[in-house]
């Protein structure tokens, strides 16, 4: 069986297929997304963080990108808004990064000169200044850094309104259709082939499938390339708010909701496709976010879950093209990939439509050490 052509075939229903596709569509293109089964990716179980500079090891191309594309959320939740209606949570909350000794602020301090220096906000506060800003914090908090320009976003209403948007832009979602490889012909990718024999045809594939990413027959990505780490999530719903920015503190990173909802998160194991909530996870996030805001002691458990971070082995994404002509790589984005969404889109799209992509993607080639098969 044949499906009719498309411009662009787009494998995974994540949030980098959602957002590369109605990109894509925005652009005049037509664009068909495989999804196996929609929700059970990582983008459904985020913790919705857009925080660059609290994820930021050190200054380098991946803190560039994941700077870059904050820059754009506020732009893409708007024209969201605009397109569906859907509030999708982006707040420009502010993030406290927190240690419980002077040691560990000093520490965070010197992490965080960098960003200083490349006239990022960045504002090192003492104890009492992380608790002005957020008053649950306990006693034992001896300062960290507010960054105000980090923002969060709710996935699930992200995912919901990347969907409508895409839809309502022309992209044709295909939900079920597990892909098996990418069609090859002398050596350009013209299309999917799914599980069952069936060829979808296309000018362009992109490859967005997360942590599924090497699993595909054909992409030339190494079998490992992409490894699922596994984060757990425990939702605490108190009975009125306690907090309105993120906090990144020891062990453990508190993520607020409008509604009073904390999302206290997240574990990173190698623990292959397995998405079960452990009992250790849920007590050692539950003991580290107690320590950090007691207030939490009396708020019910909501729901808990996992999902899967497409890890790559230097955790640098895979983004462009590798050495199969018209085959466009959209995955890795291991812990950042809500916050890298919107540059995600931008970089696809720029590529397909045969332009220079709005940064430097050496440092995410699919021919580097590791990812090529
Ligand atoms: C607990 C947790 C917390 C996180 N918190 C944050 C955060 O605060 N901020 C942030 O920026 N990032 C966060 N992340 C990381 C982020 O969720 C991921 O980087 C991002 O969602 C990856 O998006 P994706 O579209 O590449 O993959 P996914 O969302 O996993 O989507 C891949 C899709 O491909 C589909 N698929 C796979 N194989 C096939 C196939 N053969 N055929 C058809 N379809 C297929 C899957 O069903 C899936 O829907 C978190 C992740 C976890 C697990």
């Amino acid at each position: 069986m044949h499906a009719p052509m498309s411009d662009v075939v787009v494998i995974g229903g994540g949030v980098a297929g959602c957002a590369s596709a109605l990109a894509l569509a925005r652009r005049g293109l037509s664009v068909r997304v495989l999804e196996r089964n929609q929700g059970e990716g990582a983008s459904w179980a985020a913790a919705g963080i857009i925080g660059p500079q609290l994820e930021a090891a050190g200054d380098g191309p991946l803190a560039r990108l994941c700077l870059a594309s904050r820059a754009l959320y506020a732009e893409l939740a708007a024209s969201l808004v605009e397109a569906t209606g859907i509030d999708v949570g982006y707040r420009q909350s502010g993030a406290l990064r927190v240690a419980f000794t002077a040691e560990g602020r000093e520490e965070i301090a010197r992490e965080l000169a960098w960003q200083r220096e490349a006239g990022l906000t960045v504002e090192i506060c003492d104890g009492d200044g992380a608790r002005a800003r957020a008053p649950a914090l306990c006693d034992e908090v001896a300062g960290g850094a507010w960054l105000a320009d980090e923002a969060r976003i709710d996935p699930p209403s992200l995912m919901r309104a990347l969907r409508i948007a895409a839809e309502r832009a022309g992209v044709l979602f295909s939900t079920g259709a597990t892909v098996r490889r990418i069609v090859v012909e002398r050596e350009h990718a013209r299309g999917a082939q799914l599980e069952d024999g069936t060829k979808i045809e296309a000018g362009w594939t992109v490859l967005a499938a997360g942590s599924w990413s090497s699993l595909l027959e054909a992409s030339g990505l190494a079998p490992s390339a992409v490894r699922p780490v596994r984060g757990q999530i425990v939702e605490l719903t108190p009975a009125s708010p306690v907090l309105s920015q993120v906090v990144y503190g020891p062990g453990c990173y508190l993520s607020p909701r409008d509604d009073g909802r904390v999302l206290v998160g997240a574990t990173m194991e190698f623990a292959g496709y397995v998405t079960a909530v452990t009992s250790r996870a849920v007590r050692d996030l539950l003991t580290a976010a107690l320590r950090l805001a007691p207030a939490l002691g009396d708020a019910p458990i909501g729901r808990t879950w996992a999902g899967l971070r497409p890890h790559p082995k230097d955790a640098l994404p895979i983004l462009g093209e590798g050495e199969i002509a018209n085959l466009i790589f959209a995955t890795g984005h291991f812990r950042n990939g809500v916050l890298l969404a919107p540059v995600t889109a931008k970089i696809v799209a720029a590529l397909i439509a045969g332009e220079e992509p709005p940064l430097d993607l050496s440092p995410f080639s699919a021919r580097r050490a590791g990812i090529t098969g």
